[in-house]
């Protein structure tokens, strides 16, 4: 088939990958060009262990906390608390014991084969060396203190997830320039991470136009339909290109598309920010994350990466590097040694659904269009095997993960 894949961002570069092993026509459409939206500033973590999700149950006591720290970890912009009301219920709906034990039982289906999706993908692009695997330090003041997060850690154990208690001398022979108030920690060794999140997805998407795809530079507006078929893609500058299927992969822009399949999905944007430390100085072994500072942090190829935050504000509104600025006076916090004296700041919008859970699947009423897009906090974890999972199901076969709990339909 002749299939139009809608965004070039990690989860439309590995769809495409995918879908051209099993033999299809790409043609990516994307107004920007291969990973500069989402995918370009995330901290890169590869984490099979990611599979909480953000809402967790009593977090809701936190929020008034943290909305009036100008520091906290989350922020809504006061213009647009109305807009994100109804998309909040949910989201606390979905935050409940049941719930989160269901969500993280999904996620985990998707996480857990990350790197058994992205290697086949590297390995053909050559692009192995963007990927390692050194595993995930979370990083806590106590082993008192990390019992706030128990619960969670118990359930990523119950669902397969190794996790080694390391502390005291250990904690800092593993990395040396922690800040000497973190006393326990947990390792994950089975995690991993990008050094370079766009160059993963440019890798990728060259790959696939060095092995035929199309790449038009566009902006999808809707649709043209025969009956339950997609025949074209409408582009913002009046064409309409002919497929005999579509994927729309468009991140935190894929509202207005799902909408024009006749699906409403509750698509809402976190935004958040990094700060990428040029100035580095630090040689760390492993990604840390840091639960108490709501913060992750990755040595990439072109400095340290210090990312988290959550921002409501919409797709529109500008950047408040006050945000981006509070990461790296925190980054200090966690890594006193850390030359903080060059560094570069960066937004981006998170695609979030409020269970958490990504929407991959066949838009309902189409037979050739389907949906891969809300990977919230999770998208570089989870692109490779999203993308193997719409191969399976564009071809009819049995999708390898169960893909139950991520039906378009299910909002
Ligand atoms: C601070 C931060 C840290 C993060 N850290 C991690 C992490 O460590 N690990 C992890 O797994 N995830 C992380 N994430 C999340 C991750 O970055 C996203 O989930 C992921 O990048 C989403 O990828 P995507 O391909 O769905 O969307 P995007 O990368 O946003 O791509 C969307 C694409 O759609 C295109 N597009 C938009 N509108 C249209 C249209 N109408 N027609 C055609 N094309 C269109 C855009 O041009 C773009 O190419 C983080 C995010 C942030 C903000």
């Amino acid at each position: 088939m002749h299939i139009i894949v809608l965004g070039t961002g990690i989860v439309g570069a590995c769809t495409a990958a995918w879908l051209q092993r099993d033999g299809h026509r790409i043609t990516f459409v994307s107004p920007l060009p291969p990973g500069q939206a989402c995918s370009f500033g995330n901290a890169g973590s590869l984490s099979p262990s990611a599979c909480l999700p953000v809402g967790m149950p009593g977090m809701w006591k936190q929020v008034p906390g943290w909305l009036r720290d100008p520091d906290g970890p989350l922020r809504i912009r006061p213009r647009y608390l109305h807009k994100v009301l109804p998309w909040m219920l949910r989201f606390l709906r979905a935050s409940s014991r049941e719930e989160v034990v269901r969500i993280a039982g999904a996620l985990r289906g998707l996480l857990a084969p990350i790197f058994d999706s992205y290697d086949p993908l590297l390995a053909h692009a050559n692009a192995q060396h963007l990927v390692r695997r050194t595993g995930c330090l979370y990083v806590y003041g106590s082993d008192a203190s990390a019992a706030r997060w128990k619960w969670g850690m118990d359930l990523r154990r119950n669902l397969g997830v190794e996790l080694q208690e390391v502390s005291g001398a250990q904690l800092q022979a593993l990395e040396p320039d922690l800040a000497e108030r973190f006393g326990y920690a947990l390792l994950a060794p089975d995690n991993g991470s990008t050094t370079d999140p766009e160059a993963l997805v440019k890798a990728l998407h060259a790959q696939c136009v060095a092995d035929g795809a199309d790449d038009i530079a566009g902006f999808a507006l809707g649709f043209e339909q025969q009956g339950d078929r997609v025949t074209a893609v409408r582009l913002g500058d009046g064409r309409a290109l002919e497929c005999d299927g579509v994927v729309v992969a468009t991140g935190a822009w894929s509202s207005p598309l799902a909408h024009s399949l006749g699906l409403d999905v509750p698509l809402e944007t976190q935004r958040g920010y990094h700060v990428t430390v040029q100035s580095n100085n630090l040689a760390l072994r492993h990604t840390v994350m840091a639960p108490e500072y709501n913060m992750m942090v990755n040595p990439m190829a072109m400095g340290l990466r210090l990312a988290g935050s959550v921002e409501f504000a919409g797709l529109t509104a500008s950047p408040d590097w006050r945000r981006a600025d509070v990461l790296l006076d925190k980054g200090r916090e966690i890594f006193p040694r850390l030359d903080i004296s060059r560094s570069t700041r960066w937004m981006g919008h998170r695609p979030c659904l409020p269970d958490s859970l990504p929407v991959i699947g066949r838009a309902p009423r189409t037979a050739n269009a389907w949906l891969a897009f809300g990977h919230g906090h999770v998208g570089m974890c989870g692109g490779a095997s999203t993308g193997r999972e719409i191969a399976h199901l564009v071809a009819g076969r049995a999708p390898q993960v169960d893909l139950r709990p991520f039906s378009p339909e299910r909002f």
